[in-house]
């Protein structure tokens, strides 16, 4: 799915580029003949997850910080710039409301300025501890201003609104609500369920699961979720398109912890820790919307995926010499 302007390949801005979606959504940009402007602060994203495209004539770096005013010329931009792991949005609070806040609106500003499209990444804890299952767009959400969680959840929710009142004000701005999604680049450290379990797995240390592990998540291949964010960029204007981008393949977290265990053939042992603060108990998207309107739905299997997410993490550890394996 290209993104053309008069017929030439756009300039395309990714905030965020630096991240783990951003960093694969970066590539196929490129790889598709784009000049890709990748707008990051590092707090969360890696420069080495660009390495291999740092040099190419088609892309810009610029460390920056979307919460301050942006002086970048684009012709549709995606914003996947905010912590997005529990313990670095814990971490980074005030940072996180800030990107969600400061740093939509001014990229809203400045797509509207410059008549560009923007698809905003939002996020299934839009929801919160849901009560309807699966959820649904329309799905209001329950959750709490009061919480861990809140500075992601009641940001993502704002910068939502942020999205709607400048739609009404003529931006072109898309909203896909990412559910978990894993793959390689995740970071070893990021603290994530996928890549904590295949690290641990792979290291011979004890898988962590937080609670008794029947809280449920479904989790989606990266590969598949950057291509429905193309799609959604090239989704003829709609009124106000909020769609759930995800895998509706559910799963608890005990089962998935033996998945991972049973796919690298490790015989680390599991070991039960306390509940984390305001975790959700289950989460399935519905992504019907997204199958009509984008012509989309998730192809990688989850056992494919976490094949492909331990061969990388195989890598990054011999690498830093602390797997178990040759
Ligand atoms: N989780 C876990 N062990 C870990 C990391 C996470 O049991 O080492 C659980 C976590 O409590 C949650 C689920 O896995 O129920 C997904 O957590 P993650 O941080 O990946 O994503 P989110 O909670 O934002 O969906």
């Amino acid at each position: 799915m290209k993104i053309r302007k008069g017929g030439e390949m756009a300039r395309i801005l990714v905030a965020g580029g630096a991240g783990f979606i951003g960093s694969h959504l970066v590539r196929r940009l490129l790889v598709q003949g784009h000049e890709v402007v990748c707008v990051d602060n590092l707090s969360t994203g890696f420069l080495s997850n660009l390495e291999d495209v740092l040099g190419f004539p088609q892309f810009h770096f610029v460390e920056a910080d979307i919460s301050e005013p942006l002086d970048v010329a684009f012709d549709a931009a995606f914003n996947l710039a905010c912590p997005a792991s529990p313990p670095h949005y814990q971490r980074l609070a005030l940072e996180t409301i800030e990107a969600c806040t400061l740093g939509v609106r001014n990229l809203l500003s400045a797509a509207l300025r410059q008549g560009a499209q923007l698809v905003h990444a939002s996020t299934s804890e839009v929801y919160g501890d849901p009560e309807v299952h699966p959820q649904p767009e329309q799905y209001h959400g329950n959750v709490g201003t009061l919480t861990e969680r809140a500075c992601y959840d009641e940001g993502k929710r704002l910068a939502e609104t942020l999205c709607y009142e400048y739609h009404k004000r003529g931006c072109s701005v898309r909203i896909a609500r990412l559910f978990n999604t894993y793959g390689p680049f995740m970071h070893r450290d990021d603290g994530r369920v996928v890549s904590n379990f295949i690290v641990s797995a792979l290291s011979g240390r004890p898988l962590t699961v937080y609670g008794d592990g029947s809280q449920t998540r479904s989790f989606c291949f990266v590969s598949d979720t950057v291509e429905a964010l193309l799609r959604l960029m090239a989704l003829p204007a709609v009124h106000l398109p909020v769609f759930n981008l995800g895998n509706p393949r559910e799963m608890k977290v005990i089962d998935l912890a033996r998945l991972v265990l049973h796919l690298t053939g490790s015989d680390a042992p599991i070991h039960f820790l306390p509940p984390a603060a305001a975790d959700p108990g289950r989460r399935r998207p519905c992504i019907e919307r997204a199958r009509r309107a984008l012509d989309w739905q998730p192809r990688v299997s989850l056992e494919t995926g976490l094949q492909e997410t331990i061969g990388y993490f195989r890598e990054v550890l011999q690498v830093a010499g602390d797997g178990f394996e040759a």
